[in-house]
């Protein structure tokens, strides 16, 4: 299995993306948790990461594919993985799929969790205190979102265009969310049997 999650900070992205990689048994890639790790190891890169996501800002595409390449190859060679906020515009996903093809693997789908904007703030500063996130204000959530709008919403005419973007409504309580992808994406592999 081979799936890319696409979301909105606040849709769920890193419950759903540990969920299916359980249920699929492969590895789960966070894209924002390699990049906190590689901040906390500190150093002029760990500094420079740092820099991007407390003010809720894109870290640069070539620091983020140096970060995940790695991780994203291995896993490939392990069997597949769920990738959770990565690619996340354009030049990214155009990378991705360059990756893929060097590696020989093809995307099963694209999980597209989205979410009225009120109901992602709400559930953010929720969390807030608990995640220690130094991203997690309310300033830096708006922006968060706005760059979520501009720069990533793209990628979803993209891979509708390709046809593999499943859509689920993530306004839901996290068990029916689960089921709903894992629904659709039991459709596709029955679609591709036939
Ligand atoms: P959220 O989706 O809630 O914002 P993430 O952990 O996915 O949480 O991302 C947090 C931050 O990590 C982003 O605001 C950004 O600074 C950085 N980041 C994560 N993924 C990428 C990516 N693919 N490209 C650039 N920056 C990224």
């Amino acid at each position: 299995m081979k799936l890319l999650l696409l979301a909105p900070p606040g849709a769920g992205k890193g419950t759903q993306g540990e969920r299916l990689a359980a249920w699929s048994s492969v590895r789960h890639i966070a894209a924002g948790d390699l990049l906190r790790a590689e901040a906390r190891a500190g150093g002029t890169l760990g500094r420079e990461i740092a820099a991007y996501q407390v003010r809720g800002d894109l870290v640069p595409d070539q620091i983020v594919l140096d970060v995940l390449t790695p991780a994203v190859t291995e896993a490939a060679a392990g069997g597949g993985y769920i990738l959770d906020g990565f690619p996340r515009n354009l030049p990214q996903a155009i990378a991705a799929a360059e990756l893929a093809a060097r590696l020989g693997v093809t995307l099963d789908a694209v999980v597209y969790l989205y979410a009225p904007d009120a109901v992602l703030t709400r559930r953010l500063l929720d969390r807030a205190q608990q995640s220690g996130r130094s991203d997690d204000t309310a300033d830096v959530i708006r922006h968060r979102l706005r760059v979520f709008a501009e720069t990533t919403g793209p990628l979803v005419p993209y891979y509708t265009e390709r046809g593999i973007l499943v859509a689920v409504d993530a306004d839901q309580p996290p068990d029916p969310v689960t089921a709903d992808i894992q629904a659709r994406l039991a459709g596709l592999t029955r679609a591709a049997d036939r």
